[in-house]
Order: C-alpha cells, then sequence, then structure tokens
C-alpha cells in the first residue's frame, strides 16, 4: 500500500497534553491529547472518494485492500501516522460552553502532498478521547453517510469544504436515541474519515482566550497564520489583522455560496466554523426544497431557528464577532478588529451581487436587480417553490415571450401556484425586460447561468433513500449518489430522478426535514 509520508507539525509545534491516560476531563495550557482510535469489531470499507484516495497517492488497488479498512477504521496506524484529540471551547446557540474539544474525532497526522501542501487525515467515530464528556466517541451509519456524501457534494459545487476520503462500517452497534424523546435504538456504526489542510476552528482560539491563556493563544495565531496562511507576510499585530480579515473575507465567502445553493447547515456554533473559512461538521444539515428562509431541518434548534437558512450571514457575522473578541488580547486596539468584520459585510455584499447576477444570469447586478432578486424570492417563499428546480428551469424562460411553462414542475401546490400566477407573470415580465437589455448573448446567459445553479444537490430526501437501502444492505446507493454529485451543474441525461422535487413520503419523514444532534 501506498505510505503517504507525515510531518504532524500541530503536534510538533504546539504544546501537547502531559497526561497519557484516556479518561474525560479538562486539559488546560494545551492543545492537544494523544489518543489512539478505539479498534471496532468488523472493519468494512463501504465508499470511498476517488478524487481524494488519488490526491493522498492511494490506488484502487490500495483503497480495496483490507489494510485500508482497517487504517481508517483505526484499527491500525500506518507508519508516522500520531492519532490526537485537539482541544477546542465554542458559542453553542449564542452561549459559551467551555471546553468541547475533539469528542469523537481523532486526527491521524498531517499527509505532505507532492507538492508539499498539507491532508490533516481525521476519522469520526473513532471511540472516546479526553473530549467526550458525556457521550461515547462513536458515529452512527445514517450520519456517516451524510457527512461522507455531502462533503464531496459540496467540493464538487465549488463551495470550500472539508472533504471525506473514506466511510468504513465498524460492524458495531451504537444507542442512540433520534430525538431525545425516550426511545433510544441500536444503529449500525461507522467512520468517516475527513481531509482538509487544517480542522482549526474558532472555538480552538475562543478556549485559550477565555481561559486568559495569551500566551497559549499567541502560539495558535502564530502557528495557524505559518501552516494555514503562509501568503501572509509581516509580523505583530498589521499581520494578526490581515489574516482576521482574511478569514472574515473567506467566511464570507462561504456563506455566500450556501445561501445561492440552497444549503442549511443546521448548527453554526463557533466550534463549527474553520478558520480556513471551509464547510465543517455535516450533522443536522439540509438543502431546500421549497424557498423558505425560515426553514431549519435541526429540530434541537426548532424552538428559536437561530441556525435558519436566511439568517446564515448574520450568524457567520455572530461567530466572527466572537473570534474577534477572543483575539483580542493579541490587539492593542479594536479597530485592526473592527476592519474584519466590516471585510465580511463588504465581502459577503460583493459574492451576493454577483451571485445575483449569476443566478438570474445577467452580465452584472445593478441595485435594481438585487431588488428583482429579492423579490422572487418573496414570491417563491409564498407559493412554496422549489429553489432549485426554479433557478435551473428559468434559464429556459424566452425573454420575448416569458411565460410560466418551463417552470410547472417547480411547484408543490397547485392552490399556491393558481394563487401565485399572476404575480409571478408579472415578476417574469420584468425579468424577461431586464434580460433584453442585458449584454449576455442567449447562450452565454444560458451558460453562466448553468454554471451557479446546480440541477442536482443532495436533497434530504435523496440522502435518506441511500441510508434506507444501507440500512437494508445495499451499500450501491451510497456511490451511485456520490456519482451523481460529482457533476452538478451538468444535465446527465437518464439521471433526472435525481433532480427531482421532493416526493411526498419525505415532507415530514425523520431525516428528511427533521434531524437532531444525535448522531
Ligand atoms: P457537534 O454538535 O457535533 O458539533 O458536537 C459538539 C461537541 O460534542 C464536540 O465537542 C463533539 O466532539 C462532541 N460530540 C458530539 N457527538 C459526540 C459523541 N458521540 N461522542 C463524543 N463527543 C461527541
Ligand atoms: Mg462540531
Amino acid at each position: 500500500m501506498h505510505l503517504p509520508s507525515f510531518d504532524n507539525r500541530f503536534l510538533r509545534s504546539l504544546p501537547g497534553d502531559p497526561e497519557p491516560r484516556n479518561f474525560i476531563r479538562q486539559v488546560r495550557a494545551a492543545l492537544w491529547s494523544a489518543v489512539a482510535p478505539a479498534p471496532v469489531a468488523a472493519p468494512r470499507l463501504l465508499a470511498h472518494s476517488q478524487e481524494m484516495a488519488a490526491e493522498l497517492g492511494f490506488s484502487e488497488a490500495d483503497v480495496s485492500s483490507p489494510e485500508f479498512a482497517r487504517v481508517f477504521a483505526g484499527n491500525a496506524l500506518l507508519p508516522g501516522m500520531q492519532p490526537f484529540a485537539s482541544n477546542y471551547g465554542g458559542h453553542q446557540f449564542g452561549h459559551w460552553a467551555g471546553q468541547l474539544g475533539d469528542g469523537r474525532a481523532i486526527s491521524l497526522g498531517e499527509a505532505v502532498l507532492a507538492d508539499g501542501q498539507r491532508r490533516e487525515l481525521q476519522l469520526k467515530g473513532a471511540g472516546p478521547t479526553p473530549y467526550s464528556r458525556s457521550a461515547d466517541g462513536r458515529a452512527v451509519l445514517r450520519s456517516s453517510i451524510r457527512e461522507f456524501l455531502c462533503s464531496e457534494a459540496m467540493h464538487h459545487l465549488g463551495i470550500p469544504t472539508t472533504r471525506a476520503l473514506s466511510l468504513v462500517g465498524t460492524g458495531e452497534g451504537v444507542v442512540r436515541d433520534m430525538f431525545y424523546d425516550g426511545h433510544p435504538e441500536v444503529e449500525p456504526g461507522a467512520i468517516v474519515c475527513r481531509v482538509a489542510p487544517s480542522f482549526l476552528r474558532f472555538g480552538h482560539f475562543e478556549l485559550p482566550s477565555q481561559r486568559g491563556d495569551t500566551s497559549l493563544l499567541q502560539a495558535l495565531a502564530d502557528f495557524c497564520i505559518a501552516r494555514d496562511f503562509p501568503h501572509l507576510r509581516g509580523r505583530g499585530e498589521p499581520l494578526y489583522a490581515d489574516w482576521f480579515a482574511e478569514v472574515c473575507e473567506r467566511t464570507a465567502r462561504l456563506v455566500a455560496g450556501w445561501m445561492r445553493v440552497g444549503f442549511v447547515h443546521g448548527v453554526l456554533n463557533t466550534d463549527n466554523m474553520s478558520i480556513l473559512g471551509l464547510a465543517i461538521d455535516y450533522g443536522p444539515y439540509g438543502w431546500i426544497d421549497a424557498y423558505d428562509p425560515d426553514w431549519t431541518p435541526n429540530t434541537t434548534d426548532a424552538t428559536g431557528r437561530r441556525y435558519r437558512f436566511g439568517w446564515q450571514p448574520r450568524v457567520a457575522n455572530w461567530n466572527l464577532g466572537q473570534l474577534a473578541r477572543a483575539l483580542a488580547p493579541l490587539f492593542t486596539d479594536a479597530a485592526p478588529l473592527q476592519a474584519g468584520l466590516d471585510r465580511f459585510g463588504a465581502a459577503f455584499a460583493a459574492a451576493d451581487r454577483d451571485d445575483t447576477a449569476r443566478k438570474l444570469g445577467l452580465a452584472e447586478c445593478g441595485d435594481a436587480d438585487v431588488a428583482l432578486l429579492r423579490d422572487l424570492h418573496g414570491l417563491l417563499h409564498a407559493h412554496e417553490v422549489d429553489m432549485t428546480l426554479w433557478f435551473r428551469a428559468l434559464a429556459d424562460i424566452d425573454p420575448r415571450a416569458p411565460s410560466l411553462a418551463p417552470l410547472e414542475h417547480a411547484f408543490y401546490d397547485a392552490g399556491k401556484r393558481t394563487a401565485g400566477e399572476a404575480g409571478l407573470n408579472d415578476w417574469l415580465a420584468r425579468y424577461a425586460a431586464r434580460v433584453r437589455e442585458d449584454a449576455l448573448s442567449v447562450d452565454g446567459r444560458r451558460a453562466r447561468m448553468h454554471a451557479a445553479n446546480p440541477k442536482f444537490v443532495l436533497r434530504n430526501w435523496l440522502a435518506q433513500e441511500a441510508i434506507d437501502r444501507a440500512h437494508a444492505g445495499d451499500m450501491a446507493g451510497i456511490g451511485e449518489l456520490l456519482a451523481v454529485m460529482r457533476r452538478p451543474y451538468e444535465e446527465q441525461p437518464g439521471n433526472e430522478r435525481f433532480a427531482g422535487k421532493r416526493p411526498d413520503w419525505a415532507k415530514d419523514r425523520a431525516g428528511c426535514s427533521m434531524l437532531s444532534c444525535s448522531s
């Protein structure tokens, strides 16, 4: 088997926990604890990402070897791997939660690619760590399938994300009470190997800061800049300021990407915010079917719906505000941090305008176009129209004779469609007039729209179908879905089923419209 070379710079450069034993505790003055994955009964590779395997140098023969399944189940280590769990805190649902840490994620080390780039490999569900608090360190198959598929789907949509190399079944049961309502069940367990240049989160900086450990905070900031932002130059406060501004900008682009494709993260706590601006921690996420800015898939958040679709930009901004507070001890003056937060607003607005132009197929976005899209969103919401289907089919509108005909398949409710007909036709007339005066050619407009409005997204019911099949012993659905999600902007004749709107069975089905943090 190909052996990646490892250079575990995080462990080498930053203080670790001196306690070698694995028990639940508060870990101070250290950013990581050495901990080995707990072996599982019967590792079996259920799916893998060909692109990730290739990037890491694994051949398809390597991937199908029993050793690969053993390594990515946590039953064996490759030479150079040094497993550890990292220490972070976070604000959960708006409140400081103290130390959290990698409760069920165990990093194996930093693989160094041929071009010198780094890829940290991390097993999710590999057993207890000092940060597991009251939980078991394991993950169930349904959640692992969702994390595996969405990591790769997000990447292929062109949105920055942690990746997934492998999905391995453990052959062991895991007990979960899916809706915390006193109905625990034994479910099959699984482990995803996630991959990212860095798994540092906002919460990694918040914890030492909250504890008043400024020297640890500074050591971590210096490390993060050197390893994860090597293009940044300078030193001291100006360097920290540039770094924070870049984190703000990346976060803005990430969230704009989610708003463009209709993704709802579901748990945007600060411990789930990547310092690299990657989508991270795929738990009770969901994809918008009928357009609804107030929708959240996360039942754990059902009352306040803090993490609803339409609030994601402001929540990201709030989270960056927490990061700014955490970094304040590195600054003598708050102005550079405020400048970074302003950068978030500007970068989000710029990305959002760009996406408006692309989604509507316009050469550029003017102020009136922002209003045009806002009005459309109101109509889609009021009349229960599928977001993905609508925008994809909008490219088929004839600007000289606009009509709802190409869009009929995007409606969920005949009554709401009838009620919305006049308003939507008015909107289409406005839109057609705008398109007629735009500089783009017919083909140019269509290509621009198709590159921004995916045909295929990982709809909740599609993932659930793959999960149902997997629970029945048929793992092929996972690979079939991944194959479609690798080319989300292409037409893919024969795969229309995967672009279909939510079937009725999925409307109120657990796993489709209702998910919890129990995973
Ligand atoms: P999440 O809501 O998944 O982002 O997790 C929040 C915190 O709970 C993190 O510190 C996780 O590592 C931890 N956690 C979640 N599930 C488990 C589990 N099954 N075992 C141990 N820790 C967990
Ligand atoms: Mg998390």
